[in-house]
């Protein structure tokens, strides 16, 4: 019977990886879980096999890519995202799918999962960390509810190349975007409990699981 439901339509469980060099993993990890997924801890190249999807974290860009480039991680996703790999990275996570970062460190790599240049730190320091109700397009529909957005020493996005969709403004800036399976907040939808983000992530790398 279990073959028999499988064929049925048991719900897909896609594996999604958390970049776990630094920032804020086991909060995305939490809400991937409750949104369906199968989310592990991503340190090591070969773990990039077994995944569906990637999401990278806040925390600190040039850390993380640095930590990334030297445990090896850095090269294979960003060749698994340009062969089509949904990614979702948030704050630090978006900077590093860009595809230039303004101020930057000059030696700070990026991943270029998104045309889109953004700006580190553009909304200010720690001290000028904010949330704000946000309407996300296609996640909070105009009628639903506002999320909370979270932005802590944030970046926005200066510019976008035609393939990408802007998804959201604060103050007239970028702070959310999608380009094919590659989404980018400029916040941190983790931290909050409202897990809508995640879920539109998750049906994301669902819908793109081969049929077993
Ligand atoms: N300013 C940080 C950076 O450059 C990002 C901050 C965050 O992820 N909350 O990586």
């Amino acid at each position: 019977m279990a073959g028999k439901a499988a064929q049925l339509g048991t719900p897909v469980r896609p594996r999604v990886g958390v970049l776990a060099f630094q920032g804020d993993a086991h909060a995305h990890l939490a809400a991937l879980s409750a949104c369906g997924a199968q989310a592990c801890l991503l340190r090591r190249p070969d773990e990039l096999d077994q995944l569906d999807g990637v999401v990278i974290p806040g925390g600190e860009s040039t850390t993380i890519g640095a930590l990334a480039q030297t445990f090896g991680v850095f090269d294979p996703l960003r060749e698994r995202i340009s062969a089509g790999m949904p990614v979702f990275g948030s704050c630090a996570g978006a900077i590093l799918l860009a595809s230039r970062i303004t101020d930057g460190r000059p030696d700070q790599h990026c991943m270029a999962g998104i045309d889109m240049v953004v700006r580190r730190n553009a909304f200010g320091r720690q001290v000028n960390s904010f949330e704000t109700w946000l309407h996300v397009a296609e996640i909070t529909e105009p009628d639903s509810e506002p999320l909370l957005a979270v932005f802590i020493r944030a970046p926005w996005i200066e510019h976008v190349g035609a393939d990408a969709r802007v998804l959201a403004r604060y103050d007239g800036k970028i702070v959310a975007v999608r380009q094919g399976d590659v989404l980018a907040t400029a916040f941190h939808p983790e931290i909050t409990g409202d897990h809508r983000v995640h879920q539109y992530f998750v049906d994301i790398v669902a819908s793109r699981v081969p049929a077993a």
